[in-house]
């Protein structure tokens, strides 16, 4: 199967390491080093065939090179996988790590990685005893600390844009938002919503959390049941993905959705279903952008504090471009954001890979 995954697949290199001591599958996809180097967090998890974790890990790279184009990052798209049969803690989680940042090591900073699913602040800090190509590790091991709260800046601007395409002003003021999920991005964002005056209710399968998250804001909480189908300005999904598909849109009652989670399409036809629904959509690659900003900016390319502020405003005058082209041409939203990413990368590839993966 693992032919027939990287045949079909557009990117520039995979590698491919098996550790027998943990019967773990290493995928490092790289799949644009664009402005020098693949960026792309390392996701630990149980597939149910090693062909899964490989598909996977293709499928991140290449949503990656998407997300830093239309965030005109520096660095392409790439994502790290490690197929583990069982999540590993302690020490057999500690020896699995450093061969693994064995592993990007001998990339030669072709691949640059951060956390994801699965993997903590604490992990990045046992690979970078491996490797100098490591980020969005703990403020203590040398890193700029949590991603969470500048992704909810990211999406507070977005909401501001597509709430500014939508009613003719970005004013939040008595506007009504729910926010699903309060957890990292979600709690940030929820009281940024509120002292920008919104109206915000916040559900969470936790309903201790959405009380705490809420009581400090003044907030509203409703029922993780029943939040789709709360009638609101604005939907911001923030907890999973696949939330958006052909049984929950009819039965949405806001004019626009405008959230952190990744992957919230179900499929490609739900970003139409959405649009036929005259429900505007900010695509989640470009309104979440803001912790790969913050990584790269910070830990990267050395951004000063008001450069990465410019950048995550820079999320809403996206949108605003995108929402601007998908209304002229009667498009849905997510396939003029896939343009333009399209648009930026055809402009700026080079054809070779920038850096030659050893
Ligand atoms: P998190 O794990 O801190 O929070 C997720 C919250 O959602 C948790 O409190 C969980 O209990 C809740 N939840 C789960 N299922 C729910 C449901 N059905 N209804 C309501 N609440 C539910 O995660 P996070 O870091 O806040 O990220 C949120 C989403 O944004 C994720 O999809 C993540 O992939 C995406 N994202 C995060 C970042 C980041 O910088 N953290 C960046 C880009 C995208």
């Amino acid at each position: 199967m693992f032919d027939e995954l990287i045949r079909g697949w557009p990117g520039e290199a995979v590698v491919i390491r098996y550790h027998a001591g943990a019967d773990t599958w290493m995928f490092v996809a790289l799949h644009s080093t664009r402005g020098g180097a693949a960026g792309g967090g390392t996701r630990m998890k149980i597939y149910p065939t090693p062909s899964d974790g490989l598909a996977d890990a293709l499928r991140l790279s290449e949503a990656m090179t998407l997300k830093l184009a239309v965030a005109n990052g520096p660095n392409g798209g790439g994502k790290a996988v490690l197929a583990v049969p069982a999540i590993p803690q302690g020490e057999a989680r500690r020896r699995l790590l450093l061969a693994y940042g064995d592993l990007v090591e001998s990339l030669h900073g072709a691949f640059r990685t951060a956390p994801d699913v699965n993997t903590s602040e604490e992990d990045m800090d046992v690979i970078g005893e491996r490797t100098r190509h490591v980020y969005g590790r703990s403020e203590r091991g040398g890193g700029s600390g949590s991603t969470a709260p500048d992704t909810a800046v990211g999406v507070l601007h977005g909401i501001r844009a597509a709430v500014a395409h939508v009613f003719g002003s970005d004013d939040l003021r008595g506007r009504s938002v729910v926010v699903q999920g309060a957890g990292g991005v979600g709690g940030v964002l929820v009281r940024l919503l509120a002292e920008a005056g919104a109206s915000v209710a916040v559900s969470d399968i936790s309903a201790e959390r959405a009380r705490t998250v809420a009581a400090a804001c003044g907030a509203r909480v409703i029922a993780p049941e029943t939040a789709l189908a709360e009638p609101c300005d604005v939907l911001s999904p923030c907890a999973l993905g696949g939330i958006l598909d052909a049984t929950t849109i009819p039965t949405l009652r806001c004019r626009i959705v405008a959230g952190a989670a990744n992957n919230q399409l179900a499929s490609r036809e739900d970003g139409a279903r959405l649009h036929r629904a005259g429900i505007l959509y900010a695509p989640d690659f470009v309104i979440n952008a803001g912790g790969v900003l913050h990584v790269v900016g910070l830990e990267m390319e050395g951004w000063s504090r008001e450069r990465l502020d410019d950048a995550l405003a820079g999320i809403g005058r996206t949108l605003t471009e995108i929402f601007g082209t998908a209304e002229a041409e009667g498009i849905p939203t997510d396939v003029a954001a896939e343009r333009l990413a399209a648009e930026r990368l055809a402009t700026e590839r080079t054809g070779d890979p920038a850096v030659p993966v050893p």
